[in-house]
């Protein structure tokens, strides 16, 4: 595994091909409060391409916009609902077109409520995937070596997880049922971040 740490945007002249995995970290779980520390991307070759947001730089990534909303790369997420609001916010695009490995689970792995990377990863990939670092802080200056190992890591699987659950999807019937779902998370996303985070719009009340 190669990791090449970036910092503010994506190098010009880096093509990651035309399914990209994505994954962020930032100052916490609100995306409209938590500012956005890092990008982690990976093209699926084992390799992973960081993109660092150090603190009190204004954020202005204009080659990572443009392949957040390129119509030609679909993006792998897992629980695309937080990333794709916390780079709206942060980017100022939605991110499409999408696949998201943990409304693709719910969908097709009824069997379980365990839907998490870490869960997934080991179901379907008998890979053991170390979360230690989840809760590390990802605003300073520079990042340690162990935060950029362990952000690198989250992006790695998402293409074998795509395959695993592409095929799940079919087998099941909800291919169609998924696409509508991931076509659906960036107006998620601007709900969230417009106040209706822990409001369910389809609810009777
Ligand atoms: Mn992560």
């Amino acid at each position: 595994m190669a990791v090449t740490l970036h910092t503010g945007d994506l190098p010009a002249d880096l093509d990651l091909g035309p399914v990209v995995a994505l994954d962020t970290e930032t100052m916490g779980l609100e995306p409209h409060r938590d500012r956005l520390c890092l990008v982690q991307l990976s093209a699926g070759d084992g390799d992973a391409h960081l993109v660092h947001f150090p603190p009190n730089v204004p954020i202005a990534a204009p080659r990572l916009a443009a392949l957040l909303c390129d119509p030609g790369v679909l993006k792998l997420f897992h629980y695309a609902r937080f990333d794709v609001a916390v780079m709206r916010r942060h980017l100022g695009v939605a991110s499409a077109p999408l696949f998201c490995t943990k409304i693709a689970s719910r969908l097709c792995r009824t069997y379980t409520d365990r839907h998490g990377l870490k869960d997934l990863c080991k179901a379907l990939l008998g890979v053991d995937l170390n979360k230690q670092m989840q809760t590390s802080d990802w605003g300073s200056a520079t990042l340690g070596q162990e935060q950029i190992e362990y952000a690198a890591e989250d992006v790695l699987y998402l293409h074998r997880l795509h395959e695993h659950l592409d095929i799940l999807l079919l087998r099941e019937g909800r291919t169609q049922l998924a696409a509508a779902c991931f076509a659906f998370v960036p107006s998620r996303a601007e709900l969230d971040l417009l106040g209706w985070a822990g409001v369910d719009i389809f609810a009777h009340s």
